[in-house]
């Protein structure tokens, strides 16, 4: 199972971290987890496209997650899509879905006109609501989501994806939770998002206290994401959704480490990391971790 972190960033905005989204490969399926600013260009630049997708799955209706939906799907028709796109997401998914066609729908309907391609079934969306538990086995792959903490924003899952010889589990948006550590228990990957309390500090200017605690609230620090992995016992960890984008990485790594003994990737775009194989892959760098 090839997991690619397509985009480690959050809300903030940097060309070096785009808005969440990680693509996983599993034999002949590919399956997009959340939609964040930039997917579809990050899509490509992983050798895969919105085209290729076989599902969407959302952890939760946050804009960062979900904002480039719509480009996904025009951009999957411009390149030959020619079967509806399958998106999964908590309650709620279905109206986001119908409204965003709905506000394009002029537009879409001239340019469809005008374009006069082949198939239009691109457009079509299935959309499927899902709680806790199994949600899609096929193609030997199955996903399960789970309930996350992820404060006033209810509901927010992760999601475990298994196949014959790997599991790997990602954490959505979440403070520490108790219920992701019991479903990511013994994976040999955990991908885990990561709030960097430290690093806002210098950001104080633009946050009064009272936000910047309620954020930190609903994220994991990165004092406790270690713990996560451990307490899970997953076999190697990636971290992503960085909160804030920039921070001494080193600085990060050496405080995963003092919790964790496995091996820790501290994301960065288009990384890849085969949960198989226990490799990583990263612009022209191959890296086996044994
Ligand atoms: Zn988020
Ligand atoms: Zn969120």
């Amino acid at each position: 199972m090839l997991v690619t972190l397509l985009g480690t960033g959050c809300p903030q905005c940097h060309p070096a971290r785009l808005g969440p989204a990680s693509l996983v490969r599993a034999g002949n399926t590919s399956v997009l987890i959340d939609c964040g600013s930039g997917v579809t260009q990050r899509l490509v630049a992983a050798g895969s496209s919105g085209a290729a997708l076989d599902a969407v799955l959302f952890t939760h209706l946050h804009s960062d997650h979900v904002v480039d939906l719509y480009q996904l799907i025009v951009s999957s028709w411009h390149q030959g899509r020619d079967r509806p796109q399958r998106i999964f997401g908590p309650l709620g998914t279905r109206a986001f879905a119908d409204g965003l066609m709905e506000v394009w729908r002029a537009e879409r309907e001239a340019r469809i006109q005008y374009e006069a391609r082949p198939s239009v079934a691109a457009f079509d969306l299935d959309v499927v609501e899902f709680e806790e538990g199994a949600m899609l086995d096929e193609a030997g792959v199955r996903i399960s989501a789970f309930r996350v903490d992820h404060g006033p924003v209810r509901p927010t899952f992760g999601f475990l994806f298994e196949t014959a010889d790997c599991q790997v589990a990602f954490s959505g948006d979440t403070t520490v939770c108790d219920n992701l550590v019991r479903w990511a228990g013994g994976v040999d990957l955990l991908v885990h998002e990561c709030f960097i309390h430290r690093e806002m500090v210098a950001q104080r200017v633009m946050r009064s206290e009272v936000g910047l605690r309620n954020v930190a609230a609903y994220h994991t620090l990165s004092s406790e994401v270690g713990k996560v992995a451990s307490r899970a016992g997953a076999r190697m960890l990636a971290l992503h959704h960085f909160v804030p984008l920039m921070f001494d990485r080193d600085a990060l790594l050496a405080e995963v480490r003092a919790d964790y003994t496995g091996p820790i990737v501290v994301g960065e775009d288009l990384v890849s990391i085969d949960a198989v194989r226990r490799a990583v892959t990263f612009e022209d760098l191959r890296l086996g971790l044994g």
